[in-house]
């Protein structure tokens, strides 16, 4: 259905109850896949990100907003971190997607962010593991165990036959709960140190907060796929610079990647250039080998784009709509 039809039936409200009953983990991953295809196109683009400390709450407020016009899907995705939420039994995470009618301008739908954040998130990995890990990659490292970690780990687990998961965290009381979800999922599980998991690890998520290296490059073996998701903003960071000189480098897009990426140390120390980093979109598209032997290291710097959220937004609301689920309202 295009979006200007969608648009005469009204606007739907989707609450994060519903995007979690309706769009599965291939939807995502699929919604994600093309986006990061229409990007490295040229088809799709992200504009300029607002982020901005309000002065209000410690809050950290902005918009992510962009145009996929192979899939016809504009918005945004507006919200932020607001530090004292956890005390109120709220996510300090919060987010909303709009979505308006390309061919109107006319809100379309309202879409609860937060679920959809994770899976996006976890998409964007799974994505990269299916496009540059070796298929014959059978131990998952994982690196953090926040909130974000088992929908990484989940995701993550469908794209290779993996039978066991090697974890580490900066703090290891928080490793139960990826357990839980190895355990889920029937995969064996070991929490090892930072060396151990790169000396077993075939495949590496990293999703932490960390502001210095946690992943020295020495202690990656060849033929490692790493997806490095954590860092997003200017200063964070995750893995050792040198890593990156040695890894081909891939990203969701290079422009992000080598100001709030991972990709950020390394370019600013002159080990590589923007040139360096090829969008994953151009593996998809088959404009790029991608994995280019066995022994090579790939490294995907997730930076975590607005058309993501808008793309498994965009599925989220059709989904809903088809359905009857979500409340329908009309602006006149
Ligand atoms: P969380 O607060 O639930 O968990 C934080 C994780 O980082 C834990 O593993 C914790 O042990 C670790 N950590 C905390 N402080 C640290 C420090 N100073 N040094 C090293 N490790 C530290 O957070 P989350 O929701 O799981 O998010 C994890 C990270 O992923 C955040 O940095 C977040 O901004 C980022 N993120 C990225 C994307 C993307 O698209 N790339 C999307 C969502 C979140």
């Amino acid at each position: 259905m295009m979006d200007s039809q969608i648009e005469t039936q009204g606007i739907v409200i989707v609450g994060e109850d519903i995007c979690e009953q309706v769009i599965s983990r291939a939807d995502a991953f699929a919604a994600v896949e093309q986006v990061f295809a229409a990007m490295a196109r040229g088809d799709a683009y992200n504009f300029p990100v607002v982020r901005e400390a309000i002065g209000h709450a410690d809050a950290l407020y902005g918009f992510k907003s962009g145009f996929d016009r192979a899939g016809l899907v504009l918005g945004l995705k507006a919200g932020g971190y607001w530090p004292g939420n956890a005390a109120k039994g709220l996510t300090n995470h919060q987010s909303t997607v709009c979505l308006f009618d390309p061919d109107t301008g006319r809100l379309s739908a309202l879409v609860g962010g937060n679920y959809l954040t994770a899976l996006r998130t976890a998409a964007s990995s799974s994505v990269s593991i299916a496009h540059l890990a070796r298929k014959d990659a059978r131990v998952l490292g994982m690196v953090g165990a926040g909130h974000q970690s088992t929908f990484q780990l989940r995701a993550a687990a469908e794209q290779r036959d993996f039978e066991k998961v090697v974890a580490w965290n900066p703090h290891p009381e928080m490793l139960p709960r990826l357990q839980a979800v190895a355990d889920e999922l029937g995969l064996a599980f070991e929490g090892v140190s930072p060396e151990e998991l790169g000396a077993q690890a075939d495949v590496i998520i990293t999703i932490t907060s960390a502001f210095e290296p946690l992943i020295m490059a020495d202690w990656i073996r060849p033929g490692t796929h790493i997806a490095c998701m954590g860092t997003d903003t200017k200063g964070k960071q995750e893995v050792d610079p040198a890593l990156l000189a040695r890894a081909r480098v891939f990203t969701d897009e290079v422009a992000q990647s080598v100001s709030i990426g991972e990709a950020q140390h390394a370019v600013a120390q002159g080990l590589i250039g923007e040139g360096d980093i090829t969008p994953v979109g151009a593996v998809i598209n088959g404009d790029h080998a991608g994995r280019d032997s066995q022994d090579a290291i790939t490294l995907f710097d997730g930076t975590g784009v607005g058309l993501q959220d808008l793309a498994v937004a965009s599925v989220a609301a059709r989904l809903a709509r088809e359905r009857g689920l979500g409340e329908v309202v009309r602006l006149g």
